[in-house]
């Protein structure tokens, strides 16, 4: 393998075939303005297409064994790896995130379809009486589509392909329009390993999403996006009584209580802050800090986070890139024009245009702003967050709590059993003490309340990809 895949032309992947189509379109360099490589614009005839040859393929992969779909997704994972520095450059050119970075979520993303392959989905038995047996069977769904958001366009689209396809189902996977790159060359690097049709990549504008989730063939959406665009997709796929998974956005709160090294525990902290520009859905959103030591966390997380090095994804030392597109970049300069319009105290940065190309911002602190402004309500989904002082325990479980959102968070403090006490109340699908952004590959990954239906990871994702049949044999001789 090596240069066998051209890294500077994009195409559909349908039936086996690279398929082009008459319109094209192009996603932008978010650190220079520049135009990326033409994609695919595809029509509802490509669709179509997909569907006819991803519902044809499930016919035979639904019958291997599971051990030959872990064997072939084994294989794919050594088929990404030999295009490795292919994939990572194409990664920080589309999405804007360091090089660094980029090469974590490449090297994750492989790591997870390791640790995916690891999973096994056995039939239970629950009842095996000298009448009758009783057995659970987990059956692949059919043809899923995997529709995937802009902040991390290799790893999501790899934690939709490996659950989908480890189980006996075929998938699509629809990139962001902004960044359909990744994706589209994850698909083709797949054909070397899958039969065709098993794994397919269709990339379009804003009516691609919506065609795939009214189309009658696909079995089933796993989704990951905004908390808006999950409600509609669902809307969409319970007209066909689609399976849906929803995987959406967070307003992720760390509670820091009084006793913690203040040094250690603002590096951390700045670091999930900031991290990929903010633009990560566990990013953490709100900084509840214990009102005893809030002015000396407040003056190290600054110092901190002022010392992050912005800039474009291949210089040296870059910690926060880019906003990923011009769209989240109005939305998140919003944010830093309620700064003046609001009377918020700015702890440190605060503010945009920060260099001549690109869409930069400096990573900002609001110093406690209004429990009730949309810097605190709201996901700003890039790199400003608020520090806001608290006193008593009750009162700040309840504003972490006070969001539609209940994705993660994380509760710092060196008595664990205060931790576990704030922690236990908190309604989000991941607590974390004492870290946060630690996903563990074979534990749920989802959300409570408007942050999602169902989860990722571990054996309950692949239950997701599945239907449960039950299997009731009368031993009695007729
Ligand atoms: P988005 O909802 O705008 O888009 C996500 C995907 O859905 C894109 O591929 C888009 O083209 C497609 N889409 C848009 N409208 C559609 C429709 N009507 N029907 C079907 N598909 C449609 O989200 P985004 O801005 O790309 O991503 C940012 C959001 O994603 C944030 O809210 C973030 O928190 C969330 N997110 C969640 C997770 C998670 O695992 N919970 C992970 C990453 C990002």
């Amino acid at each position: 393998m090596g240069g066998d895949i051209d890294f500077t032309t994009f195409q559909n992947v349908i039936g086996g075939k690279l398929s082009s189509t008459a319109q094209t379109r192009h996603g932008i360099n978010p650190a220079t303005g520049e135009p990326n490589a033409e994609v695919p614009v595809s029509t509802p005839a490509d669709v179509d297409d997909a569907v006819q040859a991803g519902k044809a393929a499930f016919k035979l992969w639904s019958k291997t064994s599971f051990d030959e779909r872990r064997q072939t997704l084994l294989k794919f994972a050594g088929a990404l790896e030999a295009h490795g520095e292919d994939f990572i450059k194409l990664l920080v050119k589309e999405q804007g995130k360091a090089v660094p970075f980029a090469t974590v979520e490449f090297q994750s993303a492989l790591d997870t379809i390791r640790n995916t392959t690891s999973l096994g989905l056995k039939e239970e038995i629950i009842e095996d009486s000298d009448d009758k047996q009783v057995i659970v069977r987990y059956t692949p769904l059919g043809l899923a589509v995997g529709i995937v958001p802009w902040n991390f366009p290799f790893m999501l689209a790899i934690m939709k392909i490996a659950p989908a396809v480890l189980t006996g189902n075929t998938i699509i996977i629809k990139p962001s329009p902004f960044t359909p790159y990744c994706g589209l060359k994850v698909v083709e690097v797949a054909q070397k390993v899958f039969p065709p049709g098993v794994i397919q990549a269709l990339s379009g504008d804003d009516s691609l999403g919506p065609w795939l989730t009214a189309h009658p063939g696909p079995a089933k959406i796993s989704f990951t996006g905004s908390s808006a665009t999950g409600k509609k997709v669902m809307e969409s796929a319970s007209k066909t009584l689609k399976r849906v998974t929803l995987e959406l956005g967070g307003n992720d709160p760390a509670i820091v209580c009084a006793d913690v090294n203040i040094e250690s525990v603002a590096q951390q902290i700045a670091m999930m802050a900031f991290f990929n520009s903010g633009q990560v859905c566990i990013a953490i959103k709100r900084i509840y800090v214990h009102e005893s030591i809030y002015e000396k966390f407040r003056e190290t997380i600054s110092r901190i986070t002022a010392s992050f090095v912005v800039g474009e994804g291949n210089e040296e030392g870059v910690f926060v890139g880019p906003i990923q597109n011009s769209m989240q970049y109005e939305r998140v300069k919003g944010f830093f024009a309620d700064i003046e319009k609001e009377k918020w105290t700015v702890a440190t940065g605060g503010t945009t245009d920060i260099r001549k190309s690109g869409y930069f911002v400096q990573p900002t602190i609001i110093d406690a702003p209004p429990a009730e402004s949309r810097i605190v309500a709201e996901e700003p989904f890039g790199p400003i967050v608020p520090l806001i002082p608290w006193n008593d325990e009750a009162a700040v479980v309840e504003a972490a709590n006070n969001t539609k959102m209940g994705l993660g968070s994380s509760v710092w403090s060196n008595d664990l059993a205060q931790a576990r006490r704030i922690g236990d109340q908190i309604e989000a699908g991941m607590v974390w003490i004492n870290t946060h952004q630690d996903v563990a590959p074979a534990a749920p990954f989802g959300g409570h309340k408007e942050s999602g239906i169902g989860y990722e990871g571990g054996v309950g994702g692949l239950k997701s990809f599945c239907n449960a049949q039950t299997l009731c044999i009368k031993k009695n001789k007729l």
